[in-house]
């Protein structure tokens, strides 16, 4: 689905608004309450400068983690307005409040040029029931509506549904950011029109959370690599031993299942690094994948599994890549993720696209230090797993489609 953008938005039409902007900003945060990650901070950049720059008043949502429904000091967003107020060269006030009188008075006193953030949404009981009094107060801050926060797209909240149905209402715009653009753009080119070859590469923990994502690939990926923890479930459809492995045994039919669907597409692991147990410090052996003993753990894909996966990635022209190929947190097993991140970077620098999601695929990808040589790294986790398996993100399909206007 194609929606309109903030540059879609008609000429004049930010200056002296107000744009009520919902980003993401749900960062880590240390102990002393300092932003220990900005990246989805920077990644919002583009779409706060774009209005800044041309005079508009700027009233920013955000959740941060998972407070249930009441102020959580150590959840405040307070430290992340300071850490934009640093990124910015324009005034970035912050309010206590997301609703009330304050933070309403605080909205009528912002002039153009000028950033509000508020409080975290999720210390309002509304939000997480897209409760429509919430969406209506939100609706008041806002000429307009900007939504760029597409890692919280695929729920249905007052600060990311309801409040772009209120503002829609009362005749205002709800249009996406740069960010959500260039995440649809890039996902989107994924499932619709991947330039071929197209090489899926899924590793992690569980089929269970991805199998969805693995039906909607199938039938338009050339090749589906698989790795991780996942491969260990696919080894037992196979029949073969698996030892102390993380196997989802209620998943092995479902597996046999995929298998007998991807016919030759799907290519698993031919060898793995084993060890008694999954710990920083183990003596690793690496065998083939039927020579796995009772009490081995599997960690990672082994070098043949390597080269293999590398070969099939040289050739691809589009790549996406889910999950890790072993637990790639310990040394002794993150070779086979590490390898790989570097195949997937020399697919971009051939000029392939890439496009890599998932939070610790993320992580593994900084830590290859390939981060920056992919085309797209996906800011959403579970939001791009639901967009690739198909779904219609609540959060979109709450913003103007480009054909017709309405979604
Ligand atoms: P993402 O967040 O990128 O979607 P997942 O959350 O699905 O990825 O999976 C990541 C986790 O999978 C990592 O913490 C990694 O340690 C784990 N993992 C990968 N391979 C194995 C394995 N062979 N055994 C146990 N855990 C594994
Ligand atoms: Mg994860």
């Amino acid at each position: 689905m194609s929606v309109l953008t903030i540059a879609d938005l008609p000429s004049g039409r930010v200056a002296d608004s107000r744009a009520l902007v919902r980003v993401d900003f749900n960062v880590p945060l240390d102990s002393q309450s300092r932003v220990t990650n900005d990246t989805r901070i920077v990644q919002a950049l583009p779409t706060l400068i774009h209005l800044l720059e041309r005079g508009g008043a700027l009233v920013v949502t955000s959740h941060l983690g998972r407070p249930k429904g009441e102020p959580d000091p150590a959840l405040s967003l307070r430290p992340v307005a300071e850490h934009l107020a640093g990124l910015l060269d324009f005034p970035v006030h912050f309010s206590e409040e997301l609703v009330g009188p304050a933070a309403r008075e605080a909205v009528e006193e912002l002039a153009g040029g000028e950033l509000l953030l508020l409080e975290n949404t999720r210390f309002h009981p509304g939000e997480t029931k897209n409760d429509p009094e919430l969406s209506l107060a939100l609706a008041a801050y806002g000429d307009f509506y900007v939504n760029d926060a597409f890692g919280s797209a695929h729920r249905a909240h007052s600060s990311t549904v309801g409040v772009a149905e209120q503002i829609r209402e009362k005749g205002g715009e709800a249009v996406a950011g740069f960010l959500m653009e260039k995440e649809l753009r890039y996902l989107g080119m994924a499932l619709e029109d991947p330039t071929p070859p197209f090489v899926a590469l899924l590793g992690g923990a569980k089929i269970s959370g991805k199998i969805d994502v693995i039906r909607s690939l199938l039938p338009k990926v050339d090749r589906l690599l698989v790795g991780g923890a996942m491969a260990n479930t696919f080894f037992r459809a196979l029949g073969l031993e698996t030892g102390d492995s993380l196997v989802e045994e209620d998943r092995v039919d479902l597996a046999r299942g995929v298998l007998q669907e991807a016919g030759e597409k799907i290519l698993l692991p031919v060898d793995c690094v084993v060890a008694p147990e999954i710990a920083d410090a183990v003596d690793t052996r690496e065998v083939a994948r039927d020579e796995v003993g009772p009490g081995d753990r599997i960690g990672d894909i082994g070098r043949g599994s390597r080269d293999l996966f590398a070969q099939v990635l040289e050739g691809a022209r589009t790549v996406l890549w889910n999950g890790p190929m072993g637990v790639f947190e310990m040394s002794p097993f993150a070779g086979g993720t590490l390898a790989l991140a570097q195949a997937v970077a020399r697919v971009t620098e051939k000029g392939g696209i890439t496009i890599i999601g998932g939070g610790d695929s993320v992580a593994a990808a900084e830590m290859a230090g390939v981060a920056d040589r992919l085309s797209h790294v996906s800011t959403g986790g579970g939001a791009s797993l639901e967009f690739l398996s198909g779904a219609v993100l609540p959060g979109v399909a709450a913003l103007q489609s480009r054909k017709g206007g309405a979604s």
